[in-house]
């Protein structure tokens, strides 16, 4: 492991959508057909180069889908410098939760629009089984300016582009703020002031969304 500067992302989504799935095909090029199921939360590291020559320890922290531990994961999200949101092509439900369960939800414990996210439509090699039109995921992801990548953790199609593209959103929003230091688990990132105005969301979503958002309790 190297002594490089360490920045803590989050992967999050519906439960069986390839979460962990993904982060093993990023960190060790593996897929496995019978995954254990996320309990809770697990960490994932991995040394990589940004794009600026510095090395970063990455910290992938992968949670789990199911409501019991829904509250958790979003609670974890305020540690985080950027964001993994994934749902599968195979499920529409998972699709469909994209807003109400997690924008939505992320919204409320995060400064959302100052974050890098990066929507995912994983599963992009089951083609037979596709119910989420690739253009109906880049719409979604428009709509909330977000970055969109279909991905494959099985032959590890877009996997490493998608990761790649996160850190060096979070390594850009940090090296523009003032005193910045990825280490430093402060909340500078939040600074209206220091925005990359690539990754800002699209406020105006966001308002709607919170004043539609039904209350759930999920713990
Ligand atoms: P998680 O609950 O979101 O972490 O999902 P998992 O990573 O545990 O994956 C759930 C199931 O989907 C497992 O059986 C995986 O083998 C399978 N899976 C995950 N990603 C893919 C993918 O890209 N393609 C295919 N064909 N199967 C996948
Ligand atoms: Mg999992």
């Amino acid at each position: 492991m190297s002594n490089g500067s360490f920045l803590p992302i989050s992967i999050i989504g519906d439960s069986s959508t390839g979460k962990t799935s993904l982060i093993l095909q990023y960190t060790s090029s593996e897929f496995r057909d019978n995954m254990t199921t996320t309990l809770g939360i697990d960490y994932f590291m991995k040394d990589v180069k940004g794009f600026n020559g510095i090395d970063y320890t990455i910290k992938i922290m992968d949670t789990a889908g199911q409501e019991q531990y829904h509250s958790m994961s979003l609670h974890m999200l305020k540690l985080c410098k950027g964001i993994l949101l994934v749902y599968s092509i195979t499920d529409k439900q998972s699709f469909e939760n994209l807003e109400s369960n997690w924008i939505n939800e992320i919204n409320e414990f995060i400064d959302i629009k100052n974050i890098p996210i990066i929507l995912i439509g994983n599963k992009k090699d089951l083609e037979m089984e596709r119910v989420i039109d690739e253009k109906i995921g880049r719409e979604f992801a428009q709509k909330f300016n977000l970055k969109f990548f279909e991905t494959s953790s099985k032959t590890g199609e877009n996997v490493n582009r998608a990761f790649e593209e996160l850190i060096n959103d979070v390594i850009k929003v940090n090296v523009e703020k003032k005193d910045s230091k990825l280490d430093e688990n402060n909340d500078n990132i939040n600074n209206d002031n220091n925005l990359n105005p690539s990754i800002q969301l699209n406020k105006e979503n966001f308002h709607n969304n919170k004043e539609k958002k039904k209350k759930k309790k999920y713990c």
